[in-house]
């Protein structure tokens, strides 16, 4: 299977240069260098992940960054922002957007590439014939079973959607907000709390074989399944 990624640039010269190192490295590429045109052209060819330059004609980088995280089916292809600004303000706006990692122009070609894996491992679930896997938990889309190793683990409907979406992307801290949103729809009316309730009897379901706790909870952020975070967050319920 070959990674596609999306470059999002005006300047020819690294058009020419991102297109061949990525080729060269065995990714599939495209390429759109009117910021104007990113958003469809994306959708279009739904890359793997994207490759975002700052300065675009027509709209900004930030503004098409900020639109891919709110579009369904997008908001979980990576974004490296690529910047011709070394601002440290600059850079935290582009990670606080919605951007996964971000470099400063003129970046090194080896070193984007190590990113672009590193990015594309991590976003990416082991995903086999309708299979989401993360550590020892494993979610069988086609039957609804989900199993933590050989344990059959009984969910709820509305549980086992918290914990796919949260699967989907593995270590993205999710704000209630959006999970309400993925989970329940957004024109429920349903309490943030809600989704609390529903986050408490997910981990109660997930760790009742005394199992390692997978669901994180970030204060004042949300919620994420992840491995090896602190125990300072471990068993908390509420976000
Ligand atoms: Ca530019």
């Amino acid at each position: 299977m070959t990674d596609k990624i999306m470059i999002v640039e005006d300047e020819d010269d690294i058009v020419t240069l991102l297109r061949y190192n990525l080729e060269k490295e065995g990714f599939e590429t495209d390429c759109v260098t009117d910021g104007d045109k990113a958003l469809t052209a994306i959708k279009i060819s739904r890359p793997d992940l994207i490759l975002l330059d700052w300065m675009l004609p027509g709209q900004s980088g930030v503004e098409i960054c900020r639109q891919v995280r709110y579009d369904n089916d997008l908001r979980n292809v990576p974004v490296i922002m690529l910047t011709a600004r070394g601002e440290e303000a600059d850079k935290i706006k582009g990670l606080t957007i919605g951007a996964d990692d971000y470099m400063t122009k003129p970046f090194s070609v080896p070193e984007l590439i190590a990113r672009i894996r590193a990015l594309l491992r991590r976003a990416r679930p082991v995903k086999t014939k309708g299979e989401l896997v993360f550590e020892d938990v494993k979610m069988d889309l086609a039957t609804c079973r989900v199993f933590r190793g050989d344990r059959f683990v009984h969910l709820g409907p509305t549980e086992f959607r918290l914990l796919q979406f949260l699967m989907e992307r593995p270590r993205h801290v999710f704000p209630r907000e959006e999970l309400l949103k993925a989970v329940w729809g957004a024109d429920i009316h349903v309490e943030l709390r809600t989704v609390d309730v529903h986050i408490r009897r997910l981990r109660k379901a997930m760790n009742e074989g005394g199992e390692q706790d997978l669901i994180r909870t970030v204060r004042a952020a949300g919620y994420s399944i992840d491995s090896g975070f602190s125990d300072d967050d471990a068993g908390t319920d509420d976000a």
